[in-house]
């Protein structure tokens, strides 16, 4: 997919804040720090996109820019539970729980994970959490610049083994880096695919 044009079309605070929901919708979310900014910025072709609207006091928003006059890239707020203090937790479950959990014209949601950590608890919790509510859901591992490509699949291998203990199959996979612009194709022809299944459905 080429993408031609990226507007910028609202910072939502909640669910019922958001566009109406005509058009397939693609959104992002992971730990803080784990490259989605980057990674949004790398996937539109335009360094400083994912920063833009984050103007403070609206870093807590969902953020959505129409791609190609077509479909939607949603930029969510990062999560992490455990480390979250009580309140910001509440607040995350409220306004982008409820945006994930309901919104219909949600196709993928990109699950960004560090591809240089150990599984880690909070991500792992937020894919069951996913899967239990059947979200459709992809996992990202980023940051794949930094380490070797056999660093890359031990790590994604012990990923992998942890969640095949509860899943019954692994969710489709990409591994990105926002250096080297790797995935970028992978990510964009799947995103394709699914606006032309989104259509045909529509
Ligand atoms: P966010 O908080 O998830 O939006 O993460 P950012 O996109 O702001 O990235 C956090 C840090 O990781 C920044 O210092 C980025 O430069 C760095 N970073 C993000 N993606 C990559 C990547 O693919 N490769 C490398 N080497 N650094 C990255």
């Amino acid at each position: 997919m080429i993408i031609g044009n990226v507007k910028f079309v609202s910072a939502s605070l909640g669910l019922a804040k958001c566009p109406p929901p005509v058009r397939p919708e693609f959104a992002f979310t992971g730990r803080s720090n784990v490259g989605k900014s980057s990674l949004i910025n790398m996937l539109t072709g335009n360094r400083k996109l994912a920063k833009i609207s984050q103007t403070p006091g609206k870093t807590r928003s969902i953020n959505h820019y129409l791609i190609n006059n077509e479909w939607y890239l949603v930029d969510l707020p990062g999560y992490g539970y455990a480390r979250m203090p009580y309140n910001q937790r509440k607040k995350w479950l409220k306004e982008t729980g409820s945006y994930i959990l309901k919104r219909e014209s949600l196709v993928c949601l990109f699950v960004l994970i560090d591809i240089r950590i150990k599984p880690q608890a909070s991500d792992l919790r937020f894919m069951e959490m996913l899967g239990i509510n059947h979200i459709p859901f992809a996992r990202i591992f980023t940051k794949s610049d930094k380490i070797s490509r056999y660093r890359a699949a031990e790590n994604i291998g012990e990923y992998d083994k942890v969640m095949l203990k509860t899943w019954e199959e692994l969710p489709t996979t990409f591994i990105s880096s926002a250096v080297t612009c790797a995935g970028r194709e992978e990510i964009l022809k799947f995103i394709e695919q699914s606006v032309n299944i989104f259509r045909k459905d529509t």
